[in-house]
């Protein structure tokens, strides 16, 4: 937490300079492409050679022309040699190949009333990333897995590969008996030919969808049934992992319910899998098929510090945020990540509870602003891209997301939710803009929100605030004075935006809600008594940065009083007062009874920062503490005291705690403290097995250590 408030408070020239660094601007205007036709339905026929690495098939295109006198179709295919094109009676028409195109000569010409129909046969002539063969290794089974996002279903479908074209789809892929095929939508039939050794997977995606969603899983899965009623809910895992994926999935059947409400719509596919891939990191939301890296499936000791929950949420929420309707240009993207991204943050509030819901909306404000700061701004709906993974970016992800909180605040709940069930009823199953969420939003709410939308979608940056106040005794009015100063960055505006302060005496709070219009705003307010606080965006809906200079005595009142990002706020403000006694026993008090662990982290780390020397009784309190990341800032600020008595402690922590982070923290105090003779024990911990590596780096580490003091 540390770090992310040094960012966010030491707005130098600096950093605006580096925030124009990476000009952004200088990439190319990609817009939506034109098209000919209308694509309705692939039904796919694929031969597939595991051991071999090989891929022969075919496609059975349907379409409707967009216009009349259409006598040729231009598909996208790369990388796929194709053999012959038929037409619908079997007679071969001529096509050429070239340039990651497939251009094929109808043999009469066709109009918009029209269907047309051929059939594309093709085979695999390399080793492609929109499909990948992965080989068996000490970690995976061996496995063919689809990574089509955003335009690499192309690689090995001959397809109009471009998401505002949404198809029905069936993949008929026949593969050797020792493995199990996935895909999209139903599964129609599984086909034995005994004689051959094969059999033939029937899947149909009988509601439309965009190509970047096609999911192929090919391996010798262990499949776990589960449900949420009459919908299959079902798990895709190695053998290896069966028990330990029950449990890591075993929330799922729970959060399609929770979404299901909360959307106010009815998952819209006939099943929900989640399938483990060698070829993924976190997660990609294919249809009906969600791909997970293979972190997804976590022992107990791993899902401590690893869970992803958050991931499989998010996933869960891209169903309909990105699957049911669907961005139809890259430059609306935020409409599948930003959506997602708050959707994750609305899960964990309704599970996890408020304070880790909130702590997790301020890690996705800090991303962004981390993003700001280190590399660029840029408005959220963004037409400049070369490829389009340059907008999914941090923009796309957490600032979507807390600009979405805004307009939840700015709507309240009852409107902003009625606006998310009523775009997707519009629009389900097509491809939509920016406008159409818009356009909704003004439909549902009644109100003209062109403002918030120019201000937020349209524009880059984010508000910077200096907040003052002043308290007269003698008339008793509390005079606050709001500056926006965020126009010193091109193109940043001013914000119209309401926020809340609240007001807090011994007795509790009163909230006022104010509406922030110029770049100086000046509120008065009649009050009984001196105010013992006065918080600026009580309930943290705004996205922002802001200094607000505050007495020590103010402080330690917001640290027993407000909610968890306030308490973090003013934590960090306290360092101000790091030598003020006052400051240091507030920082003990909340080392060990924070109610919320990141305060008590944050609590260890201050007080390893600037008194690391009358607060080991903190330390050695906090190494017992509940949570796995205060004991770890434990042993961190132990490790820094230099104190070679506590290597024992250091290595029962390291064998006893079942949390890898703790024991991570643990190697590296022992080599901050330790001689040559531990290095026998480090050099056999970099040989435990851990997610990331967080083991063998941290004993590496050590290792580092311990030879640099002998130097
Ligand atoms: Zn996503």
């Amino acid at each position: 937490m540390k770090n992310l408030f040094v960012i966010l408070f030491l707005l130098t020239m600096d950093y605006v300079l580096l925030a124009q660094g990476l000009d952004i601007y200088k990439r190319p205007v990609t817009l939506e492409p034109d098209r000919d036709f209308d694509a309705i339905h692939y039904k796919l026929k694929l031969d597939i050679d595991i051991d071999r690495k090989q891929l022969t098939g075919e496609n059975t295109v349907s379409l409707t022309p967009l216009r009349s006198n259409l006598n040729t179709i231009t598909l996208d295919a790369a990388s796929l040699v194709v053999t012959d094109v038929l037409d619908s009676k079997g007679y071969p028409i001529s096509f050429r190949q070239g340039e990651d195109k497939l251009h094929i000569n109808l043999s009469r010409t066709y109009s918009n009333t029209d269907t047309v129909k051929f059939t594309v046969k093709y085979y695999l002539a390399e080793q492609v990333e929109g499909l990948k063969f992965i080989d068996k290794t000490e970690t995976n089974q061996l496995q063919v897995s689809s990574d089509c996002w955003p335009n690499k279903a192309r690689q090995w479908i001959p397809c109009y590969d471009y998401p505002h074209d949404k198809v029905t789809q069936e993949m008929i892929v026949t593969v050797d008996n020792d493995y199990k095929v996935l895909s999209n939508g139903k599964l129609l039939s599984i086909t034995e030919d005994q004689e051959r050794g094969k059999h033939t997977y029937h899947w149909k995606q009988s509601k439309e969808h965009a190509t970047y969603l096609i999911n192929l899983s090919i391996a010798d899965y262990t499949v776990i049934e589960d449900s949420l009623g009459s919908l299959p809910v079902n798990y895709w895992v190695y053998k290896r992992h069966e028990q330990d994926a029950k449990r890591s999935f075993a929330k799922t059947p729970y959060m399609i319910d929770f979404f299901n409400t909360l959307f106010g719509y009815k998952y819209p596919w006939e099943k929900y899998d989640q399938v483990v891939s060698a070829h993924q990191g976190g997660g990609a939301e294919a249809t009906s098929a969600t791909l997970l890296g293979e972190g997804a499936v976590t022992n107990r000791m791993e899902e401590i510090d690893f869970s992803f929950e958050g991931i499989i949420a998010h996933e869960v929420a891209h169903q309909w945020w990105g699957d049911l309707v669907t961005c139809r240009s890259w430059e609306h993207n935020w409409i599948n990540e930003s959506f997602a991204t708050y959707s994750d943050y609305l899960y964990k509030r309704y599970d996890w509870g408020e304070d880790e819901a909130a702590f997790d909306l301020l890690k996705k404000k800090n991303a962004y602003l981390r993003e700001a700061h280190d590399r660029y701004m840029r408005p959220i709906v963004f037409n400049r891209y070369e490829t389009p993974g340059q907008n999914f970016d941090s923009h796309a992800y957490p600032k979507g997301a807390s600009v979405l909180h805004m307009l939840r605040f700015v709507l309240g709940d009852d409107t902003f939710f009625r606006v998310l069930s009523q775009f997707l009823h519009r629009f389900e199953f097509q491809a939509v803009s920016t406008q159409d969420f818009i356009q909704c939003t003004k439909d549902v709410s009644g109100l003209n929100m062109d403002w918030f939308f120019e201000q937020f979608l349209f524009h880059p940056g984010h508000a910077v605030f200096e907040i003052s106040k002043n308290w007269d005794e003698s008339t008793k009015i509390l005079a606050l004075e709001i500056k926006q100063t965020q126009d010193k960055w091109k193109n940043v505006p001013i914000y119209s935006i309401p926020v809340n302060i609240g007001f807090y005496n011994k007795d509790g709070k009163t909230v006022e809600k104010v509406w922030l219009k110029k770049n100086l705003e000046k509120f008065e307010f009649k009050l009984d008594a001196a105010p013992l606080m006065v918080r600026f965006d009580e309930g943290n809906h705004l996205l922002k940065e802001w200094t607000y200079p505050k007495t020590e005595e103010e402080l330690l009142f917001q640290m027993d009083n407000d909610d968890v990002p306030g308490r973090l706020w003013a934590i960090d403000q306290l360092k101000a007062f790091h030598s003020s006694p006052k400051t240091i026993q507030k920082w003990r008090e909340h080392s060990m009874n924070d109610s919320f662990w990141a305060v008590r982290e944050a609590a260890i780390q201050n007080l390893s920062e600037f008194h690391t020397n009358g607060s080991k009784d903190s330390f050695l309190q906090a190494i017992s503490d509940s949570n796995s990341k205060v004991r770890a800032a434990s042993i961190k600020a132990l490790g820094k005291m230099k104190d070679p008595s506590m290597i024992g402690e250091f290595r029962r922590k390291y064998e006893t705690d079942d949390s890898y982070l703790v024991k991570a923290q643990a190697l590296i105090a022992i080599g901050e403290n330790g001689n040559q003779s531990e290095l026998r024990f480090l050099t056999d911990a970099a040989k435990v097995r851990s997610p990331r590596n967080v083991l063998k780096n941290a004993a590496e580490q050590a290792i580092e250590l311990i030879r640099n003091s002998n130097r």
